[in-house]
């Protein structure tokens, strides 16, 4: 087993509140840290704001701010297994996943923010009188990334690559369940040659630290990845402070829609992969399966024996594809709507219950005979739960798919093209994939609409998220 160096807090208040972080697998303790407050967060603002001003960072050449981006993507690599390990030990899911979507998704990010740092321009602007007028994108200044534990090292990265390519000094504001692997991507960034003040990480709990920092005056634009609920408390945030800009990548309740046309074995993969990778946690997470009459008896059939072999146990063992979920509360959170669907009258047809009795692992869990009404398809569980809707034509998976409060992500399985197409342009959501689930790539921008949250992360777009437009009139 690779053991990993955690990187010390070196803390001088006296009376510094310490968080205990437990690996959710185990419940073993892995470590402490101390809980930044608004001194911490005072601090990091102001040393944040000094870089800012100084400009070590902003006005370094594209050239070389693009050098150390791609550096950071390469350090990222060489200590992936580190990396990796520590992610599962916080966050209980698998080294596969943590290798994958955490390592790999976060490298990507930080190589193609390298990319764009060099293609951040402005236009000119054909204007009525004696003038040329021209447009800029600049730096805001002092960007706060919160963002939660689920996906914590790739979620820090797709906010943190952006935001320097564009010449911001960034506060990272990890998940207090997940402070160790942030500690570790600080010291790469300082490898690579990001200047003292640049990046920092201010770990410690929501409602302290991060609410410290959504309110500071001396911030200029929240970025949050998280739940809903957290969401709003944010734009009140900055409402009753210094009206940042805020964006919010939020919750999400997707519908993955299988048509009687679709080819089985495919969508039978997306359908499991959709909502069981990452134990469910994950805010795409198809948790609602649409399934035409056609098809339907069969393909839950078919699921649910697959579902009956997916190996749960020890995350960093390479045959285990189910490991636990983030914690105790999670665990119970997620029961408790195993209850309430068993209570609304849904068919529990697999999993239902927790597994063994150290850890928090839940079983890979299917409801069908699900109405669209239920709790269980309207609330986001954010576990192994998937709720089976069967639907008859076109018109009804459509109304079933937007029937919800939020509209992040949906899929949908046919292989007849125009009703993908038009399947596409009807559903509200920020993402639909049309016969696969979940990809991602750095270069394709995502977020959501309704609750889901408003703004862009990655892509070409992310770069507006992290700039301001000055607009120059110079008079001829
Ligand atoms: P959360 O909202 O509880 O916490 C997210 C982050 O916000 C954490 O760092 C937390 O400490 C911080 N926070 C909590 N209260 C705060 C406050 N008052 N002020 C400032 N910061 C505060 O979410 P979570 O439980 O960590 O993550 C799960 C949620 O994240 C789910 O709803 C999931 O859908 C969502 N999520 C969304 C996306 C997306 O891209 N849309 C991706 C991953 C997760």
């Amino acid at each position: 087993m690779r053991t990993v160096r955690i990187v010390a807090i070196l803390c001088d208040d006296v009376g510094v509140t310490m968080i205990a972080v437990e690996n959710p697998a185990t419940e073993e303790v892995l470590g402490e840290i101390a809980d930044s407050g608004e001194a911490g967060v005072n601090q990091a603002v102001a040393a944040a704001r000094a870089a800012f001003a100084a400009g070590v960072w902003a006005r370094k050449l594209p050239s070389e701010k693009e050098a150390i981006l791609w550096r950071i993507g390469d350090l990222i690599e060489r200590d992936r297994e580190d990396l990796a390990l520590l992610v599962t030990l916080e966050t209980g899911k698998t080294l596969k996943e943590s290798r994958g979507s955490d390592v790999g998704g976060s490298a990507d990010a930080f190589r193609y923010f390298a990319g764009a740092v060099r293609r951040i321009g402005g236009r000119t602007i054909a204007a009525d009188g004696p003038f040329s007028v021209a447009s800029q994108r600049e730096a805001m200044g002092v960007v706060g990334a919160i963002v939660p534990w689920n996906y914590p090292l790739c979620l820090a990265a797709w906010k943190i690559a952006p935001a320097l390519a564009c010449g911001n000094s960034v506060l990272l504001k990890p998940s207090e369940l997940t402070p160790f692997h942030a500690l570790k991507l600080a010291e790469l960034l300082a490898e690579a040659g990001v200047p003292p003040g640049v990046f920092q990480v201010v770990n410690g709990y929501g409602h302290t630290t991060g609410e410290a920092l959504a309110r500071h005056m001396d911030v200029d634009k929240i970025s949050f990845t998280g739940s809903t609920r957290t969401g709003r408390r944010l734009l009140l945030a900055s409402a009753e402070s210094n009206l940042k800009p805020v964006s919010l990548e939020l919750g999400g309740k997707s519908a993955n829609i299988v048509f009687g046309d679709a080819d089985p074995k495919a969508a039978l993969r997306g359908a499991l992969w959709g909502i069981f990778s990452n134990q469910g946690q994950i805010c795409t997470a198809g948790s609602r399966l649409l399934v035409q009459s056609s098809l339907h008896d069969e393909f839950v059939d078919r699921l649910v024996k697959r579902v009956r072999g997916l190996k749960m146990g020890d995350p960093r063992q390479d045959d285990v594809v189910l490991g636990s979920l983030i914690s105790k509360q999670q665990m119970e959170r997620v029961l408790g709507y195993i209850k309430t669907g068993k209570a609304e009258g849904a068919n529990l047809v697999c999993g239902g219950a927790r597994e063994g009795n150290v850890g928090c692992f839940v079983q890979a869990t299917v409801f069908s005979g699900v109405k669209n009404s239920m709790r269980i398809a309207q609330e986001e569980i954010f576990g192994p739960v998937l709720s089976v809707i069967r639907f008859e034509t076109e018109e009804e998976a459509l109304a079933i798919a937007n029937g919800t409060s939020y509209g992040l992500a949906a899929a949908v399985w046919t292989s007849d093209l125009k009703r993908a197409n038009r399947m596409a342009s009807a559903l509200h959501a920020g993402t639909v994939w049309v016969n696969s689930y979940n990809e991602f790539d750095a270069a394709v921008p995502f977020g959501g609409v309704k609750q889901s949250g408003f703004g862009r992360e990655l892509g070409q777009e992310a770069i507006e998220e992290f700039t301001t437009v000055k607009s120059i009139w110079t008079a001829q």
